[in-house]
């Protein structure tokens, strides 16, 4: 019996010309993803693309699961495919669908004829099926308004499909449908779900960590690059810049009021994400900010902070509460790695009483102490690249 992956897109978003591009952009993204599971033919026809394993090492429960993390993808369905003949289609269900339906108590039988050719009706093909699952599944009764599982039978252009449940996919756009933004990528919780976020709606990242050596470890960095892995399974490749911000950190110090550092640092970070934003083509900052989390995301300081940049700054987790953030986290599985307990650039040198509503023009008198743009090249000076290759 050959089975093969189903994966459905939202029709929302493929709307006429860009119907064809995005569509060329799922495919390509699920044969990227196929490699590590073996040999696939991978082709779309009727709003779906069909994942057929082509040699019988690959591993079709692996592909499943890497088809449910593709930005774009609605459902995913596992069918066995048969000829497009009442009988074959009958010895199908009574070998495939037993399995599926061995912790359900209600089911029905949905039908779909795409080739009007075929004999029977939708009525008629669900009606026949149906009998045949009563007969092969023992205790199982029929509820069409509130089954447990749909059993599905379609009669489509290259043959008859039966399945029983859908997952679900991982929605939104593909990623690189809607430019690239710079994730500024710190070893919490929360920037690693709005980067999620963010290439869940079709943006491709590049992200941009700050390091402060040797008041951070090598291996604070090392697990900051292990969390651009993690994201990267959803959003692809990421490259991962990595700047010091220990010069300007020892400067704060020795030059500015300790009630400001944070913001004044949180400043620099954005000053500096904005120009490898703009040498690296990408539209827009993004940051894991929640309005009243810290003292440096109060509606104050966030209005401080966004006066450093001229470019649009995306916050996605800005309304959360921490708790969803996690959920999120978890979901993505980048929560376990983001509790350990590895320092920040931010948690070093952090003042006693940090300004919660900061008058800008205070901290511009601060600023201004040092030379701003001086710090900034020169922290851009100490910029190297590591590039996160996605395993899928
Ligand atoms: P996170 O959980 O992502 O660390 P947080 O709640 O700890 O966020 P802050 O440390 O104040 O909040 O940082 C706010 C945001 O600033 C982060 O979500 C991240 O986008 C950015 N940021 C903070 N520290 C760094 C860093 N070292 N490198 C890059 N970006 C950073
Ligand atoms: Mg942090």
């Amino acid at each position: 019996m050959k089975e093969i992956i189903l994966c459905k897109y939202g029709e929302i978003v493929l709307k006429g010309a860009n119907k064809k591009y995005f569509e060329d952009m799922l495919c390509r993204e699920m044969k990227k993803r196929a490699k590590a599971y073996g040999s696939f033919d991978i082709y779309r026809a009727q709003s779906t693309i069909y994942i057929e394993a082509t040699d019988e090492m690959a591993d079709i429960d692996g592909m499943f699961e890497a088809a449910k993390k593709v930005f774009g993808i609605v459902t995913v369905s596992r069918a066995a495919v048969c000829e497009k003949d009442m009988d074959a289609i009958a010895k199908t269900v009574r070998e495939y669908i037993p399995e599926f339906l061995k912790s359900a108590k209600k089911f029905k039988v949905e039908s779909k004829r795409s080739d009007k050719s075929f004999p029977l009706d939708s009525m008629e093909i669900s009606r026949e099926i149906g009998g045949v699952i009563l007969e092969c599944c023992r205790g199982i009764k029929v509820d069409v308004h509130n089954p447990d599982i749909v059993v599905k039978v379609e009669i489509r252009e290259f043959g008859a499909y039966v399945s029983a449940g859908v997952s679900k996919g991982a929605g939104g756009m593909p990623v690189g449908s809607n430019g690239k933004g710079l994730l500024l990528l710190s070893g919490g919780i929360d920037s690693p779900v709005a980067g999620h976020m963010l290439a869940k709606r079709g943006v491709k990242l590049e992200a941009v960590h700050f390091e402060s050596f040797p008041y951070t470890s090598e291996r604070a960095k090392e697990k900051v690059l292990d969390l651009a892995r993690l994201v990267a399974v959803y959003a692809g490749d990421i490259k991962v810049h990595i700047v010091s911000l220990t010069h300007i950190q020892e400067e704060l110090v020795k030059h500015c009021e300790e009630d400001y550092f944070t913001l004044l640092l949180r400043r620099y970070m954005m000053a500096i994400a904005e120009k490898i934003a703009r040498s690296h083509d990408c539209g827009a900052l993004i940051t894991g900010e929640s309005v009243g989390q810290v003292a440096s995301q109060t509606m104050q300081a966030l209005g401080v902070t966004d006066s450093a940049v001229n470019i649009p700054v995306f916050r996605p987790c800005i309304g959360l509460d921490k708790e969803e953030i996690i959920q999120i986290a978890r979901r993505i599985n980048t929560f376990d790695t983001s509790i350990l307990p590895y320092e920040d650039c931010c948690t070093v040198f952090t003042p006693k009483h940090p300004k919660t509503r900061p008058d800008l023009a205070k901290v511009l008198v601060q600023e201004q102490k040092l030379d701003f743009d001086a710090l900034v090249e020169e922290a851009l000076g100490t910029m190297y690249t590591e590039n996160i290759v996605a395993e899928y």
